[in-house]
């Protein structure tokens, strides 16, 4: 499958990392929108979060149980935001589900 973040988790593309177990890694958003903008995905191919099942969601607490190391390791003392866009409407642009960590900024209260 032609997949730029299976590429990325497999290190076939290069990215620069903060965090990595067998089945989560996290690394710098390529062109970050804010201060600290880290992608966090899941090593095995899911699409969005609306092909979560009972069988994968064990991914996404495995990324939420990192979440509060890779922000402290990013020194997010003050808060972040955590979001993952799904589809067209969505405005997903990379279909292997991910979940953008950002901070380093007051976030705008408006999400749309
Ligand atoms: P989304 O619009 O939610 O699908 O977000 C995709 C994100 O992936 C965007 O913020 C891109 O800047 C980011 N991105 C695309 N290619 C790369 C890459 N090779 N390395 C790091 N981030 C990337
Ligand atoms: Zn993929």
């Amino acid at each position: 499958m032609d997949c730029i973040f299976c590429k990325i988790a497999s290190g076939e593309i290069p990215s620069k990392k903060v965090y990595e177990d067998e089945n989560i890694l996290a690394f710098h958003d390529i062109n970050p929108q804010t201060p600290v903008h880290i992608l966090i995905i899941p090593k095995k191919h899911i699409s969005s979060a609306d092909e979560i099942t009972a069988e994968n969601s064990y991914l996404v607490a495995k990324i939420f149980e990192a979440i509060p190391e890779i922000a402290k390791s990013a020194s997010l003392s003050n808060g972040y935001r955590i979001i993952t866009n799904i589809g067209e409407d969505g405005a997903q642009t990379v279909k292997h589900i991910h979940f953008h960590l950002m901070g380093g900024v007051k976030m705008p209260e408006k999400m749309a």
